[in-house]
């Protein structure tokens, strides 16, 4: 797919703390929902900002299908950039029909035509029934459909959703956010989200930046970021995970607690691993080689599945069986990895 927007060493500074936003390059390709994510004031809004045109760039670009739209010299306003934003309290106008929130941007069709138009949209997003009511008369769901209604109707080349599902309820969220994908698949339009809920960018997106201080530290489809993080902050902010050192001496294999591993590492010394608790599991030790001991110390129980927490000599690891695998804590156990650890950067 062809790319449509790019971000090139894009770099924002308020104050003299810093950059909030440091040298950012990643693009978005056509058709494609990419998501920013990352933990609270590592600079997610202030970026979607700049790409939108609320802010100005201290240094970098912006361009959209190959326009230049920002950069410290160049700045097209935002209702200029064609692009669509779905705020995170939605702001819809409070004074306007639903109807006349979507008609509204659409300067670009004859009057007579706006509302058979907008009236269009909202039908395909599941809101042609309520044209007639008031942002205050729809749940937070509804608006939140309104408002995407609204950023979709002038056909941008790209969406910007800024935490546009925190405010609903879990059950509600997670079906808005499979709705709202697929309205975006529908239209063909690419979609820029912000968030800092890893399970929304792992489930919503197809491509994610995982964005630490201001910074990329990895670009990668969801399964990539999830199951091949690069760095420490990635594989820890995606999920629970298992850090554990291993001896490398330059060969593919290196060695950890829990056996050797095919790793195929080039470095030598003391690697840092991670390992997700799903690809652990635990067996009922046969052998009576004390090095291989571990000790369940507690049980998660969740219904569906359960989380270990075993000691195996100085580490402590989780690992995720479904619910058939029985251990009580205090049991000796064997943990088997089911898939190799990857290594991660910095920490050789
Ligand atoms: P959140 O998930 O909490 O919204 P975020 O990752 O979107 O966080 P930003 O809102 O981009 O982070 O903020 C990044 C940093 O920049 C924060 O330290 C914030 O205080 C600062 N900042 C943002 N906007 C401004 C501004 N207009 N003036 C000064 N500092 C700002």
């Amino acid at each position: 797919m062809k790319k449509l927007l790019e971000v090139t060493n894009l770099t924002k500074a308020f104050d003299e703390s810093g950059p909030v936003v440091d040298a950012l390059s990643f693009s978005v390709r056509e058709e494609e929902i990419f998501a920013l994510l990352g933990p609270s004031g590592c600079g997610k809004t202030t970026c979607l900002r700049l790409i939108a045109g609320f802010e100005h760039i201290d240094q970098g670009s912006v361009s959209i299908a190959g326009e230049m739209l920002g950069s410290p010299t160049k700045h097209i306003a935002p209702q200029d950039r064609g692009v669509g934003f779905v705020f995170q309290d939605y702001a819809l106008f409070p004074h306007l029909s639903v109807i006349d929130n979507v008609a509204f941007g659409l300067t670009d069709i004859p009057k007579q035509k706006r509302n058979v138009y907008a009236e269009e949209v909202l039908c395909r997003t599941g809101m042609g029934d309520y044209k007639d009511r008031n942002p205050s008369e729809l749940s937070g769901g509804q608006q939140q459909r309104v408002a995407l209604a609204r950023a979709i109707a002038p056909k941008p080349k790209l969406v910007l959703l800024d935490e546009p599902f925190s405010n609903l309820d879990a059950m509600l969220r997670e079906s808005t956010r499979k709705e709202v994908r697929a309205i975006l698949k529908k239209a063909g339009m690419s979609a820029l989200l912000v968030t800092h809920d890893q399970e929304e960018a792992l489930s919503f997106a197809d491509r994610i930046a995982v964005m630490n201080e201001g910074k990329i530290e990895q670009v990668g489809t969801p399964e990539e970021v999830y199951y091949h993080p690069k760095t420490q902050f990635v594989a820890q902010f995606l999920g629970r995970t298992n850090l554990f050192w291993a001896r490398a001496s330059g060969g593919s294999e290196v060695h950890t607690n829990l056996g050797p591993m095919n790793l195929n590492c080039k470095a030598k010394g003391n690697v840092l691993c991670s390992i997700r608790p799903e690809h652990l599991t635990l067996e009922k030790p046969t052998t009576q080689h004390p090095d291989e001991i571990g000790t369940v110390v507690a049980r998660e129980f969740k219904g569906h599945d359960i989380t270990y927490h075993v000691q195996l000599k100085e580490e402590k690891y989780l690992v995720h069986t479904d619910n058939r695998v029985i251990f009580e804590p205090n049991d000796e156990v064997v943990i088997k990895p089911l898939e190799s650890a990857v290594i991660l950067e910095g920490k050789n």
